[in-house]
């Protein structure tokens, strides 16, 4: 598929004068293939509390030494069967609540707290309008104006919550403040989208809860604060760990869950990857299975300027959970 003219605009910053295509190859001249962080240990994986169900985004060569969740295959196949028993749990409610239909269509109201350590552009104090450029990404990116499938989501900002606590800054993953934080924060039902904006533990980019039938005061996504459009993370602020740190919020895995074998990430039309993609790689083809490497989808580990896109499967999927899972 073509770029669409949105998709340039878009990616017009710090871009100057080029097109996507243009950057995609000026990006490969000179770029190893990531030696990550996260392939140095590929044997590891890291164990999340099993309430928490989070994912994350982290940066090429970042510090952290592996995602600090993610999912063996015994937790895909748990978080499978729960999806099942969710669809069923709630077939059966709609059922005896005189069949109310299935939502097509999704407005999700979104609370972002900014957490500060004080009134610095250092300590956290972003200007309102990199908060407005994210919802702007998120739509653009989820009605499918990037390119790539429409989801039926969109997404309305309710609130900006400016909280100054150095206790809770940086923003340590799976920390107590962490918790203390998200109890004493959170707004809304499920189906309310709650966006922790700060600094973050281990060079992370950002974290997510998947969604859980039972709401957790820990749901919602936690993003880098200088990742927002027009912030200070060089290749990484563009907004798109805002939609990929969304996209778990919503179900979805990494597009390299279950690297080549298996059920993968869940999603049928998303080609198998052996391991996260970095940077923005030529010709990358991970496993033998059909299809090169879904570099370019918002759920791997490019750089913002390489992912626009979502697939229609996993369109699908998201709003499976979100019915399963968040509708009223
Ligand atoms: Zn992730």
């Amino acid at each position: 598929m073509g770029l669409r003219p949105d998709l340039l605009t878009r990616r017009a910053a710090g871009v100057a004068s080029t097109t996507l295509a243009l950057l995609l190859s000026t990006a490969a001249v000179g770029v190893v293939p990531a030696a990550s962080a996260f392939s140095a240990a590929p044997g590891e994986a890291c164990v999340e509390p099993a309430d928490v169900h989070a994912d994350a985004r982290i940066k090429a060569g970042g510090a952290a030494r592996h995602e600090p969740n993610e999912l063996t295959l015994a937790e895909t196949r748990e978080r499978e069967a729960d999806l099942a028993a969710a669809l069923r749990e709630r077939a059966r409610f709609r059922a005896g609540a005189g069949a109310s239909t299935l939502a097509a269509t999704v407005t999700i109201p979104v609370v972002v707290h900014v957490i500060q350590e004080n009134s610095t552009r250092a300590g956290g104090n972003i200007p309102d309008s990199m908060i407005t450029s994210q919802i702007n990404v998120l739509n653009q990116s989820y009605s499918g104006a990037t390119g790539g499938a429409a989801t039926a989501f969109s997404f309305q900002l309710q609130k900006i919550n400016r909280v100054t606590n150095p206790a809770w800054y940086p923003i340590v993953q799976g920390s107590s403040a962490e918790r203390s934080m998200k109890s004493s924060l959170r707004e809304g039902g499920k189906n309310t989208l709650n966006v922790y904006l700060g600094e973050l533990s281990n060079d992370l980019l950002g974290w997510a809860t998947f969604p859980q039938r039972k709401l957790s005061s820990m749901d919602g996504v936690v993003v880098l604060s200088e990742s927002l459009p027009g912030g200070t993370a060089a290749n990484y602020n563009q907004g798109d760990t805002g939609t990929h740190e969304v996209g778990h919020w919503l179900n979805l895995y990494h597009t390299f869950q279950g690297g080549c074998s298996g059920q993968g990430d869940g999603v049928s039309d998303t080609a198998a990857e052996a391991s996260p993609a970095f940077q923005c790689p030529t010709g990358r083809d991970t496993c033998t299975a059909p299809g090169a490497d879904p570099i370019t989808n918002f759920m791997d580990y490019t750089y913002d300027s390489c992912m626009y896109q979502f697939t229609a499967g996993q369109a699908s999927r998201m709003l499976t959970a979100w019915n399963a899972y968040r509708a009223a």
